[in-house]
């Protein structure tokens, strides 16, 4: 999760992502959101605080999407500097979003290590680790033995050539982010109507419901996951984006140790209050949206229960499985903001959208409603959607 490819926000010129977003007055402005996901429902939430006339449309629950998938860790060490921008104002929301109904985060060291084997990714962690302190992150590059004398009861370190430890980290249950989110955008006076799928047009904006109904709209914010590029595709918009499917587990024995991302191995694993949570399993190839398996495969299990007993000396017991979808673009970074008059996208996250998405949402919110904000360094249209790429995992760290 660590590494994203150099683009965009390399200049520094930027400093909208760093503090909160002045969000205008919305009173007299309709707008809707396409997709009750972390993204769509925080948009939702700052849009209706700031008095627009909100509508929500999610095709079956809130949290239906990768939202309700993820493996909710959140950490604000980046090497580029918009996104660790971007990342800094997400952990302050999540911070003060902590207690809002049953929503809560945990601090946790974030271990990323490479092996001692794996020379070149050990370069790419202290190189990477370097970067993030210049954003004045609390990141201290080690070896096997600092490994040892901080985690020695919960990580194997004989094998660790590089690694770094990231003190600002936070986890938590992602289902409970978009569940208080929904509840506090409906006490400002969203409207979320569940199980309704729909398209877009623009030109004027508007929502497409039972395909010929369309409901005009002010703005229109499409952060509908892996389904975005088809609704947009639906309004003769492309966008350069791929869903490819990802996976993860929960195992019922107890760990305590920090989050860890082994690199070289390319699993990472965390506390969970059942015990802990695993994941991995990516498959680089672009998934249909409509048809994908939901459950873990068992070859996923299999390894990443291999990478626990030999990372952690832990003997998992996965109790589920399963499997999301996480959208990829040519360059990593995402597609945040207006592809056509009044309609604005949010998507291409490559693994990164849920513990960026109370300022990828309040950011794209402040734009619909005319805000200053500079969302230039992942501006959709930097594309023509008819690019061919390849789709590499949001984790690994180059
Ligand atoms: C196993 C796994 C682990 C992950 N771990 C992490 C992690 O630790 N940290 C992290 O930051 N990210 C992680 N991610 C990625 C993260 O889940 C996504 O980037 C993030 O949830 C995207 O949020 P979203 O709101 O953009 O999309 P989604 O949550 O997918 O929401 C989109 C919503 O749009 C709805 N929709 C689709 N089509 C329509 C339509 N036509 N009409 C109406 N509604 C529609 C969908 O039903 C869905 O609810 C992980 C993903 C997976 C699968």
């Amino acid at each position: 999760m660590t590494g994203k490819r150099d683009g965009a926000g390399e200049s520094g010129e930027t400093d909208d992502f760093a503090r909160p977003f002045e969000i205008p007055d919305g009173a007299g402005t309709r707008v809707a959101v396409v997709g009750a996901g972390a993204v769509g429902l925080t948009a939702a939430y700052d849009l209706a605080t700031a008095d627009a006339s909100v509508t929500v449309y999610e095709r079956g629950d809130v949290g239906a999407g990768s939202s309700g998938r993820a493996a909710g860790i959140l950490y604000d060490a980046y090497a580029e500097d918009v996104d660790a921008r971007m990342a800094a104002r997400a952990l302050a929301r999540f911070r003060a979003f902590d207690g809002a109904r049953e929503f809560s985060v945990t601090s946790c060291p974030y271990v990323f290590l490479a092996h001692e084997s794996d020379d070149r990714t050990g370069e790419a962690i202290a190189e990477t680790a370097a970067r993030m302190r210049v954003h004045g992150r609390d990141v201290t590059t080690t070896d096997g033995s600092g490994l040892r004398e901080r985690f020695c009861d919960s990580l194997r370190t004989d094998d660790v050539g590089t690694a770094a430890v990231a003190a600002g980290a936070l986890w938590t249950d992602p289902a409970s982010y978009v569940d208080a989110l929904a509840g506090l955008a409906r006490d400002a006076g969203a409207e979320i109507r569940t199980g309704d799928a729909v398209g877009v047009r623009t030109d004027p904006p508007g929502v497409v419901r039972d395909e010929v109904v369309t409901e005009r709209y002010d703005a229109v914010l499409v952060a509908a996951g892996a389904h975005t590029k088809q609704i947009l595709a639906g309004a003769g918009v492309p966008i350069a984006m791929k869903p490819y499917r990802v996976q993860a587990l929960v195992s019922d024995r107890p760990y305590d140790g920090p989050i860890c991302y082994d690199a070289t191995e390319g699993a990472y694993f965390r506390p969970h209050p059942e015990g802990l949570l695993a994941g991995d399993g990516t498959e680089p190839v672009e998934a249909d949206p409509d048809d994908w398996r939901r459950e873990g495969d068992e070859w996923f299990v299999d390894d990443v229960t291999d990478v626990l007993s030999r990372r952690a000396n832990y003997d998992a017991d996965v109790s589920r499985a399963w499997a999301g979808l996480c959208t990829a673009t040519p360059d990593r970074n995402p597609l945040l903001g207006p592809v056509a008059d009044g309609v604005y996208a949010a998507t291409g996250w490559h693994g990164h959208g849920f513990m960026w998405s109370p300022a990828s949402g309040e950011a794209v919110a402040a734009a619909m409603l005319g805000g200053d904000v500079n969302l230039d360094p992942y501006d959709p249209r930097r594309f023509d959607g008819s690019e061919e790429f390849e789709v590499v995992e949001g984790m690994a760290v180059e």
